[in-house]
């Protein structure tokens, strides 16, 4: 079982399904445990196989049967006197949400794009040493979009400062580009703790 800090298991991703089962996006554990608790989503469990659907108080029960006999990729937030399962997948029950049509530009997506790591050094850094790089500065006029952005470690983004790569003589690891699939679920799939959201995303290649 994995003793971590609370905030750290709390910070774990969930997939979030509408009620047709599709997967619409994914949040922290936070999250998923505040939605549970007010009944607007229900735990989607993966079990020898098979899923089972749990509303909060079912969820608890199973948490303590699971806690006596934890699987290795479990997750658990430890409260005073009782312990309950992070869950991995859950399902909206309030409303219906479309599956999001295009690909959101934020930091974690882009910085799961990059797969965490600089695209000029190729290190990897935790996500407060990574910064958004404009590829094409934006003085300029270089746009805030998935082709002209990429992750740079605070270092090399420095370093380039308000020049083009070939100015600065930096070279990109990869030319930057809009991800054909939303890459935080990509990223997660590869992790056998996320084991269950496959029967919910698209293969990967
Ligand atoms: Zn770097």
């Amino acid at each position: 079982m994995q003793r971590t800090e609370p905030a750290r298991v709390l910070s774990n991703s969930v997939l979030v399904l509408n009620r047709f089962y599709m997967a619409v996006h994914v949040i922290s554990a936070r999250r998923a445990f505040i939605m549970l608790y007010s009944d607007t989503a229900e735990v989607i469990h993966l079990e020898e196989g098979h899923f089972a659907n749990y509303d909060f108080a079912t969820w608890c029960e199973l948490s303590e049967l699971h806690s006596e006999e934890p699987a290795p990729h479990d997750d658990w937030v430890q409260a005073v006197n009782f312990r309950i399962q992070v869950p991995r997948v859950i399902r909206l029950l309030a409303f219906d949400r479309a599956p999001r049509q295009s690909l959101r530009f934020n930091r974690r997506n882009l910085f799961a794009r990059d797969n965490y790591s600089c695209q000029y050094c190729g290190g990897s850094f935790p996500t407060n040493q990574l910064s958004m790089d404009h590829v094409l500065p934006r003085s300029r006029g270089g746009e805030t979009t998935w082709e002209n952005i990429v992750c740079s470690c605070v270092k090399c983004n420095t370093k380039k400062g308000g020049r083009t790569p070939k100015e600065a003589r930096m070279r990109l690891i990869r030319p930057p580009s809009k991800p054909s699939q939303n890459p935080l679920m990509a990223l997660k799939m590869e992790n056998p703790k996320y084991e269950s959201w496959q029967a919910f995303l698209p293969k990967t290649g």
